[in-house]
């Protein structure tokens, strides 16, 4: 497969870009090897810029979930790009979006619209503390919550593919005020609650996990979360960035029916463009300016472009969409797992709907400890062979992969087929 074109832009990437990339797992660190660069997608395909084409299960992180080039989401932009591209001034697609949430996630009793995941946690923790007027938060090794100070502590995603244990630039003064306990770790919880109970403003989670791979959670650890969180008078936030009208049209929330204090959205809500979203419950919620004095605010937030793309994706979600994408990862997995145990490898997955985790060399993977005992050796070679045969998985072993709807038996075959020869040599390599 050649790739000269991305080669020579990676150089010239580099001369002005940190690393040639604006985000930094784009980077290929975890894997080794020169990042490529795309020009255009198709349904469950993208092509980069030599025109190799590759399966695509990556999705943007997610937002492709209608897969790529989408004709109704395309269409709503092109057609409110010819109207105005923005006001700094409201507009009525913001309240349909807004209704649109509030509709599909119930908790979430009034909605504000950000540009980004890490925008909504770290405007949701203010306004926990703001609320409680608390200082301390609680969050779970290798959960990624985007890059704010306060969220950067025992992080996920970029944090854990680069190996940093902390970001540099985050005072000790506030990393100090985030407390970190196990994923899934309940007792462990309870005693942070027994020991500091009144001075935590929030817990914040994602209800499935995402960026340590996926990791499922014990239903267990999240309902003791909102009974903990209730009893003490802290806030329950829920991040559903990557989650939400992913595993379930109402996230993680609606699968293991608890209702959070407050909500994160990310990643599908914008439809491909950069929108985040934050809201739950009305009383929490009117401590925000303009109605309180919390203060949160966005020159480009609710920009009507953004929410054409994020109002026509969420509208084209259709209980159809989650059966095709769920029987996909569902075949995809079963086909994963197989082609390991033929070559005996030993691997562990974790699915749901359209997301999922698959770990070489390890039996479970229920945490952070877990996940970093794996094997990543195995993983990258397997990742090198396989987007060598055209197929793109995530650059690194810590994040979870994406199906979309495009993604039918027919690309889950040729990715099994590809996977058969990446087994062996992974077997032949690693013996
Ligand atoms: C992606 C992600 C974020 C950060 O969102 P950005 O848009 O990258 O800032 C936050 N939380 C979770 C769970 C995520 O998956």
């Amino acid at each position: 497969m050649n790739r000269d074109k991305s080669k020579t832009l990676i150089e010239r990437a580099c001369k002005t870009i940190p690393g040639g990339v604006n985000s930094p797992v784009r980077a290929f660190k975890g894997v080794g090897g020169d990042p490529i660069f795309f020009e255009r997608g198709q349904g469950a395909y993208i092509y980069d810029v030599d025109d190799n084409a590759y399966i695509d299960y990556i999705g943007s992180w997610g937002p492709m979930i209608l897969g790529h080039n989408h004709r109704p989401t395309i269409d709503a932009v092109t057609e409110q790009a010819s109207k105005a591209l923005g006001f700094g001034a409201p507009t009525e697609i913001e309240i349909m979006v807004a209704e649109k949430i509030v509709e599909i996630m119930p908790s979430m009793e009034s909605v504000r619209m950000v540009n980004s995941g890490t925008e909504a946690t770290m405007s949701a923790i203010r306004l926990a503390r703001g609320f409680t007027g608390r200082d301390l938060i609680v969050k779970f090794e290798g959960c990624y919550h985007g890059h704010s100070d306060s969220l950067l502590v025992k992080a996920g995603s970029g944090v854990l593919t680069l190996g940093l244990p902390n970001s540099p630039g985050v005072p000790a003064a506030l990393a100090e005020k985030t407390l970190t306990v196990p994923y899934n770790d309940l007792e462990a919880t309870e005693q942070l609650f027994k020991a500091y109970g009144d001075q935590i403003a929030c817990v914040i989670v994602e209800p499935i996990a995402g960026n340590m791979g996926c990791i499922l959670p014990d239903p267990d650890f999240l309902h003791g979360l909102k009974s903990l969180t209730e009893k003490f008078g802290g806030v329950l936030i829920f991040d559903e960035v990557m989650t939400g009208f992913r595993v379930a049209p109402g996230g993680a929330q609606e699968i293991y029916g608890i209702r959070p204090d407050l909500t994160t959205l990310g990643k599908i809500v914008g439809g491909g463009l950069p929108v985040g979203a934050f809201g739950g419950r009305q009383d929490i919620m009117s401590h925000i300016a303009p109605l309180g004095p919390i203060y949160q605010a966005g020159t480009l937030s609710g920009n009507p472009l953004a929410m054409s793309a994020g109002l026509t994706t969420l509208n084209h979600l259709t209980p159809d969409v989650y059966t095709k994408i769920t029987k996909a990862t569902d075949k995809l997995i079963a086909g994963l797992v197989e082609g390991a145990s033929k070559n005996g490898i030993t691997v562990c997955e974790n699915h749901v709907c359209g997301m999922f985790g698959f770990f070489f060399g390890i039996e479970k993977a229920e945490n952070y400890q877990d996940v970093a005992a794996s094997n990543i050796a195995m993983f990258n070679d397997f990742f090198h062979m396989m987007l060598d045969s055209g197929i793109y998985l995530a650059p690194s072993a810590f994040e979870a992969g994406f199906i979309s709807a495009e993604h039918n038996d027919e690309i889950i075959n040729l990715t099994l087929k590809a996977a058969e020869g990446a087994f062996a040599l992974v077997a032949e390599k690693h013996a």
